[in-house]
């Protein structure tokens, strides 16, 4: 027997914890008790929540609620198997038949969630001889995805489609045996939007594979609510998530019956894993009916972030390029950010400051994110009190 070796094993995650301990960038989760779509408790102290992604309140609707209790009632609280063995229920192809429709695509996938879609859909696709040139800011788990296909991998400026186009021209000199284009629709931290239209030019003109992630614009962009992927022919493949503003969790791809015939029988995130419950079944067609007759929340939500956004310019707050639900309130500083979120916590709000590496670094922010059911009161209540963190210039 070999002599026991008297090291720490686990000295490596001392280190790591360390380093974050001294960027000041250690994370701890809390937990929060929601009351509602955009109140809820921590520790003794209530909230008003600007952090959640749910857009639309969907999460607590009754509609949502009901179906899943429904669902569970006929079906069980879980679907026991792959989709491929005994999996699939009737309310399984009965979703994904009628996301097709909403969406205007050929067909759609149901997956687990958004991160388990991106992060192995992507290499499904790709492999080393591939080449993907991505958007600098797009989602950890399209990077995640990108890496693992072992790919080859470059980002062009945010939304900068020139500097897309000179990658684009360059790639074709060479011998790759594919080129993907990835982006998002909605861009999660910044509420600005890619150029959806050229980037399906350009995909055309190099004949590359699009691939978009709509998670911020489905529910309240787009044709119906349903993205600003819908609709649009010649993009590839669309990644729309359940978790935002549709109120419940998971995820889908759409994209020709062709493609979906090839990720059943491909892709090992959808492959080897259990098939989506049947509540969050419930919830997400519940929210699928909803959604189109939702014109009047996504106005007011639209409403809303134009108002917060020019509130806070006249603050001098920049809020960026966004122009969506999302409003980052740019502050650079990484402690200074933390100290804003602070103050706001003091009087009741959540807004969760936004540091590297989760953001590059010189850009920390809080990251708003408005909902339908917020009042103008509400927002006003935030721009007060981020207006009277200013005047006294901490
Ligand atoms: C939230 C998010 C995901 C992950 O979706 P989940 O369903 O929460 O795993 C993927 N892409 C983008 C752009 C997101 O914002």
């Amino acid at each position: 027997m070999v002599e026991a070796k008297l090291f720490n094993k686990f000295e490596f995650v001392e280190q790591k914890l360390q380093q974050r301990r001294e960027a000041h960038q250690f994370r701890v989760v809390a937990a929060f008790d929601p009351d509602s779509s955009v109140q809820g408790t921590r520790g003794d102290r209530s909230f008003l929540n600007f952090s959640s992604n749910d857009y639309l309140g969907l999460s607590k609707h009754p509609h949502l609620i009901e179906t899943a209790q429904r669902y569970t009632q006929r079906y069980g609280t879980g679907a026991t198997a792959s989709r491929l063995v005994t999996g699939t229920y009737p309310i399984h192809q009965q979703l994904e038949h009628q996301l097709a429709i909403a969406c205007g695509y050929e067909a759609t996938l149901l997956f687990s969630s958004g991160f388990q879609a991106n992060s192995t859909v992507l290499p499904a696709l790709l492999d080393a001889s591939a080449l993907v040139l991505c958007d600098r800011l797009v989602h950890n788990s399209l990077i995640q995805g990108i890496l693992a296909s072992h790919a080859r991998f470059m980002r062009y400026r945010h939304n900068d489609l020139t500097h897309l186009k000179s990658l684009l021209e360059k790639a074709a000199r060479q011998s790759y045996s594919r080129i993907m284009i990835v982006s998002e629709t909605v861009f999660s931290m910044d509420g600005d939007r890619s150029d959806v239209t050229a980037l399906v030019q350009l995909a055309q003109d190099y004949n590359a594979i699009l691939y978009l992630d709509d998670a911020h614009a489905l529910g309240v962009m787009g044709k119906q609510g349903m993205g600003l992927a819908a609709h649009q022919p010649g993009i590839d493949i669309v990644v729309g998530t359940f978790g935002k503003a549709f109120g419940a969790f998971g995820a889908f791809v759409a994209c020709s019956q062709k493609l979906r015939d090839y990720l059943v029988n491909y892709c090992p995130g959808f492959i080897y894993t259990t098939a989506l419950p049947p509540a969050v079944v419930g919830a997400i067609a519940a929210a699928l009916e909803l959604v189109p007759t939702l014109g009047a929340e996504r106005q007011h939500l639209n409403h809303l972030a134009d108002h917060l956004r020019q509130q806070l310019s006249q603050l001098n707050y920049d809020p960026g390029n966004s122009s969506s639900q999302i409003v980052p309130v740019m502050v650079g500083d990484e402690a200074k950010t933390l100290r804003l979120s602070q103050w706001l916590e003091q009087r009741g709000m959540l807004a969760i400051a936004i540091r590297p590496p989760t953001v590059e670094p010189g850009t920390a922010r809080l990251r708003v994110a408005l909902s339908s059911q917020h009042t103008v009161a509400q927002v006003d209540a935030l721009i007060h009190a981020i207006g009277e963190w200013h005047e006294s210039s901490h």
